[in-house]
């Protein structure tokens, strides 16, 4: 149970750069201001994307708060 749990965030995290823990670790890398807003502005023209909640379809994340770090990766390869 614990190795199917451990395997699925690594799963993930090969996925997505990141998992929604790196969003509280304090040591977590930040992506620079032009480079998240880059991101973001991607996202806002994806179908993927619920727009009132910023949310992504395809990984769950919030994406106002993913793309502002730096090891975040689009699961979609869009950026
Ligand atoms: S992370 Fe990728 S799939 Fe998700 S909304 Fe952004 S561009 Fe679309």
């Amino acid at each position: 149970m614990q190795e199917n749990l451990k395997s699925r965030w690594q799963k993930y995290k090969e996925k997505n750069g990141v998992t929604p823990l790196d969003l509280l670790n304090p040591n977590t890398k930040p992506a620079n201001n032009e480079l998240a807003e880059k991101r973001f502005n991607i996202c806002k023209e994806c179908p993927e994307l619920i727009p009132v909640i910023s949310q992504c379809k395809k990984c769950g994340c919030f994406m106002h708060l993913k793309t502002k770090l730096d090891a975040a990766k689009c699961p979609l390869g869009k950026w």
